[in-house]
């Protein structure tokens, strides 16, 4: 297999324009993105945003009401779905119980016809890939759910499809055997270089895995990102908001020199000072975004305009984290998060405590709201 290549080389798949309709409902919304070749890419949003249904159109169970899905420049509408490049791996595995593992993965090379010998390369290079030589007589309820879940991928990966759709495929297996696996699954992805698309409802899981994430709401595609980009550099508050904790300060903007901001919010308090690539009318509503564990926690007035002074209401211990909610005069909370690189019993606040909050400029990202 090549080496990883720049994924903006060459789109796999093109969304042009898709719209999905069920009946008078528009599940989605005049849809266009790329995802490229050897990308892992991950499809997030709340329950019902219309993850499944781009699935199920990439995967020929469905076709688009209106606009083109293009699969490595030709329009797929038209190829029924044992035909296209594509294959799903769904999460209930659907592994053959009276199969072995083999036979399992073997299953749709033989079914295409594929020479014994070839088949047997074949089935043994994707049982080396997925690490399950030692299980290949096994039948499914021979071996545990992680092996499982790797020869369900193996099956899927067998015939070398230019797609492979993961819905959901870790989430019958616990926590901890799910972090081992995603960073099997990455690994897959590499050697193999088959672009993955992953439907996920687990943040964390998607952030992890993927090289970019798309955030959908309604049917529409709210932002297209690295991880970095999408945690560091949310382009709306709904994206900042699905993604991980974050405090949202809603105020008006202020603009006091070229891509600089003064951020009015609320009676007695000084402003706020931020910057944003993105232009700000004068008076504009706007909101900034600050991740919990940019915040920090001092007992003094520290030297930033970004400061506000509060009492620490709840401390919540993580383990390796501590979040605190610092809650200001006028009620509104606001969380910081530290690491808890000490013993708790070192803590320098507890609750009640009266706290200054502050965060650097740059901490912050400005949106317009
Ligand atoms: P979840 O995370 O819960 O699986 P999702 O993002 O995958 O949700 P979809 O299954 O794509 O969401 O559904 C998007 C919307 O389209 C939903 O409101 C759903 O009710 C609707 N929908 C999906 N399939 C059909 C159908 N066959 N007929 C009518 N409405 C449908």
């Amino acid at each position: 297999f090549a080496p990883w290549t720049d994924p903006a080389e060459k789109p796999l798949i093109e969304f042009d324009r898709v719209t999905k309709r069920f009946g008078d409902f528009t599940a989605i919304d005049d849809l266009s993105m790329a995802i490229y070749e050897r990308e892992f890419f991950a499809l997030l949003g709340p329950s019902g945003c219309g993850k499944t249904t781009l699935m199920r159109m990439l995967a020929g169970f469905d076709t688009p009401s209106e606009g083109t899905i293009w699969l490595a420049g030709q329009d797929i509408a038209p190829v029924p779905p044992n035909k296209r490049a594509v294959n799903m791996m769904f999460q209930s595995y659907a592994l053959f119980p009276h199969l072995s593992v083999w036979e399992n993965i073997a299953f749709g090379l033989r079914r295409e016809g594929m020479p014994k010998d070839q088949l047997a390369a074949r089935v043994d290079e994707m049982l080396r890939l997925t690490r399950l030589q030692r299980f290949a007589g096994r039948k499914p309820h021979q071996i545990s759910g992680g092996q499982r879940q790797r020869v369900a991928l193996a099956r899927s990966l067998a015939k070398a499809p230019k797609l492979l759709l993961l819905d959901e495929p870790l989430g019958a297996l616990d926590a901890k055997l799910r972090q081992d696996t995603q960073f099997e699954l990455m690994e897959i992805q590499e050697t193999t270089g088959t672009t993955f698309v992953i439907v996920t409802h687990d943040q964390e899981e998607a952030m992890t895995v993927a090289s970019r994430v798309a955030v959908m709401d309604e049917g529409r595609v709210m932002q297209i990102a690295t991880p970095e980009d999408i945690y560091e550099a949310p382009s709306s508050v709904y994206v900042a908001d699905f993604i991980g904790d974050v405090n949202i300060l809603r105020g008006t903007a202020r603009q006091t020199a070229p891509g600089r901001y003064e951020i009015l919010w609320g009676e007695g308090r000084a402003p706020l000072i931020s910057e944003s690539d993105t232009a700000l009318d004068n008076g504009q509503s706007c909101a900034l975004a600050i991740r919990p564990e940019k915040v920090s926690i001092s007992a003094d007035r520290p030297e930033t305009a970004n400061a506000a002074q509060g009492k620490i209401l709840d401390i919540a211990y993580l383990g390796n984290l501590s979040t605190y909610h610092v809650e200001l005069p006028d009620g509104q909370i606001i969380k910081a998060q530290e690491a808890n690189t000490q013993r708790i019993a070192r803590r320098s606040f507890t609750w009640e405590d009266e706290v200054w909050v502050s965060w650097t400029k740059t901490a912050a990202v400005l949106l317009a709201d």
